[in-house]
């Protein structure tokens, strides 16, 4: 058992021994993005509405046009205004991290 984790051993002036005994650590900074940092916003997960910290959450960004593919092209062409441009919108999408790696979001975590 005490080969699995770290282990650190302390004798004492009366020759008591003290053995300490520490979990071993999947990742550095526990999956967080940015260390030293305390505490940050909680985000909601897009998929299945857990609370992931937000920098522990992986992040979709799309830009994507206001209105639907099929209504543009009518849009653009009643528009008084010549070569019209649709203006986009920048969504970010928050994941945690099962839903993202269940979704191949991300693979590595
Ligand atoms: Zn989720």
């Amino acid at each position: 058992m005490l080969l699995f984790y770290q282990y650190k051993i302390k004798v004492d002036i009366k020759n008591n021994i003290y053995i300490y005994i520490y979990m071993t650590k999947k990742r550095r900074n526990g999956g967080h993005r940015v260390r030293n940092r305390g505490r940050v916003i909680r985000v909601n997960c897009n998929n299945c509405g857990c609370r992931v910290a937000k920098d522990k959450a992986i992040i979709k960004k799309l830009n994507r046009c206001i209105i639907n593919g099929n209504i543009q092209k009518d849009i653009m062409d009643a528009s008084v205004i010549p070569n019209y441009i649709i203006p986009k919108i920048h969504i970010n999408e928050y994941y945690c991290i099962s839903c993202g790696v269940h979704m191949k979001i991300k693979q590595f975590r």
